[in-house]
């Protein structure tokens, strides 16, 4: 290929089904596909499934459900199919096994029968000499070999020339390894599978893959590959190897409590994709410019290997968190509306969408999540509950020694009474009000929002009475007079 010929770009974003994916493995998917859109390329997502005793039910699905959900989902993969397939590495034995075939002619794998027993002992010997292990080649040797049909893994013979292996990665730059630093290392394993390296080169080459983005825990695989991609005399990719993903204090591994969850989990809670993406986008990489929240045409547009951060990235989920909450209250109503199908309270299903709506409007800018929905809302759809004492506690209260906390509710009963209960004319009911009585604003308005809220902390009075309606609102103000 000529200079000059633009390289069509293939990406792929390859997954163990070791699990439920979470957002230190989404970043990889995501970085992939902005590579793949920013290019006009195509992502692939291939499920590496040949360690089987690391499998788990399910994952497969939860892998695809995930990247669908997130908006990223791949142009070819296990469910849409293309012209490279199959996408599941289980299901493509046969063509490791050809190609392993002019490997083992060629001397560049060799058979090994040593057993497990025996491996054993040699790595306990490095352990205890403090070497690292590396196979003694005990089946190089004619005297030592068996017959084909017994069981046998085969082996990468490391050769002895070069002295070293290196690539330009588009991340970290040059990196060189020594050759004698490596291990003949399996490449098809005793049950026909398969290795992680062997399946991995072979796929990414039948793949057409050109770049490799993927996370740098892979660095010390990458030799091993290099290697294979030589011995078959084939172009490798690029090569460019993401930060690892820590947590927020910049020092420790990523762990549960610092949001280490799954996407499925993220997105249940309500966090919602365009937030997930544009959070995800951030971790590793930047458009040099001080932007926090970026649409996700414009992380297509932006997005570069040169901008990938060679250290690690910091997780916050409290950043997170808040870019959600940015984009919620950015969110045009009845966008919100529509997204927010399967966040309201239980006690919601008999209202109306106008209703839900007026709602909605009231609490858009306190919501963080959607799944904090249910609880800022629930007094729209059900009666307050005051059996907390938050009545009696209230009324006990200093503010409330003139007037009583009772007299404050039955002068507002009696001031809103004859309103239209349109916001203008409930605050011009009640405004006035507490003057007459004697009284802060507060600590009216205060009696009042919990009487017909049975918490602290609602939405604006008068839009939630309003909201509530006249009938609601005095029946309300009359069970609290009542309770008291
Ligand atoms: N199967 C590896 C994983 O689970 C893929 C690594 C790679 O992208 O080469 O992450």
């Amino acid at each position: 290929m000529s200079s000059s010929t633009p390289i069509s770009v293939r990406v792929r974003f390859a997954p163990s089904p070791t699990g439920f994916l979470h957002v230190g493995g989404i970043r990889s998917a995501l970085f992939n596909w902005l590579w793949a859109r920013h290019n006009g390329g195509i992502s692939i997502l291939r499920i590496e499934d040949t360690d089987r005793a690391r499998y788990v039910e399910g994952a497969l699905d939860q892998i695809c459900d995930s990247l669908e959900a997130l908006g990223i989902a791949p142009d070819e993969g296990p469910r849409e199919g293309g012209e490279y397939g199959p996408y599941v590495q289980s299901e493509r034995l046969d063509l490791y096994h050809q190609h392993a075939k002019p490997l083992l002619e060629s001397g560049a794998l060799y058979r090994c029968w040593c057993s497990p027993e025996r491996l054993t002992k040699l790595r306990e010997e490095a352990q205890a000499t403090g070497v690292a292990f590396k196979y003694d080649r005990h089946c190089l040797i004619a005297a030592n070999q068996r017959s084909e049909t017994e069981p046998h893994v085969l082996r990468f013979r490391i050769p002895d020339a070069p002295e070293s292996i290196g690539w330009d990665d588009a991340v970290r730059g040059r990196l060189d390894f020594k050759l004698t630093d490596l291990d003949d290392f399996v490449a098809i394993k005793a049950d026909g599978f398969p290795t992680y390296h062997f399946a991995n080169v072979v796929d990414d080459h039948l793949m057409a893959i050109s770049h490799v983005l993927r996370a740098d825990e892979w660095l010390p695989s990458t030799p091993k590959h290099l290697l294979l991609w030589q011995a078959f005399d084939w172009q490798p990719p690029v090569y460019a190897h993401l930060p690892a993903v820590l947590g927020p204090t910049g020092n420790k591994k990523l762990s549960k409590r610092d949001g280490a969850q799954s996407v499925q989990e993220y997105l249940d809670e309500g966090y919602l994709p365009e937030a997930l993406r544009s959070f995800l986008a951030s971790l590793g990489w930047n458009d040099g410019t001080t932007q926090e929240v970026y649409a996700t045409d414009e992380l297509v547009e932006r997005f570069t290997l040169e901008r990938i951060q060679r250290s690690p990235a910091k997780f916050d989920k409290d950043r997170l968190t808040w870019m959600n909450g940015f984009l919620i209250r950015q969110m045009p109503l009845d966008k919100l509306l529509e997204r927010s199908r399967g966040f309201w309270p239980a006690s919601a299903s008999d209202s109306s969408m106008t209703y839900r709506r007026h709602v909605l409007r009231l609490v858009q800018d306190r919501l963080k999540f959607l799944s904090e929905l249910s609880e800022l809302t629930e007094f729209f759809f059900t009666e307050p509950d005051y059996r907390s004492g938050i009545l009696e506690t209230e009324a006990d209260s200093d503010r409330y020694r003139h007037p009583t906390f009772a007299v404050c509710l039955r002068a507002a009963r009696q001031a809103v009474e004859n309103s239209d209960f349109s916001e203008a004319s409930l605050e011009a009911a009640l405004r006035p009000l507490a003057e007459e009585l004697g009284t802060k604003t507060g600590v009216l308005f205060s009696a009042i929002r919990i009487a017909i809220t049975g918490q602290k902390s609602a939405p604006g009075l008068f839009e939630t009475l309003a909201v509530l309606g006249r009938e609601t609102s005095l029946r309300r103000l009359d069970n609290a007079i009542k309770q008291l």
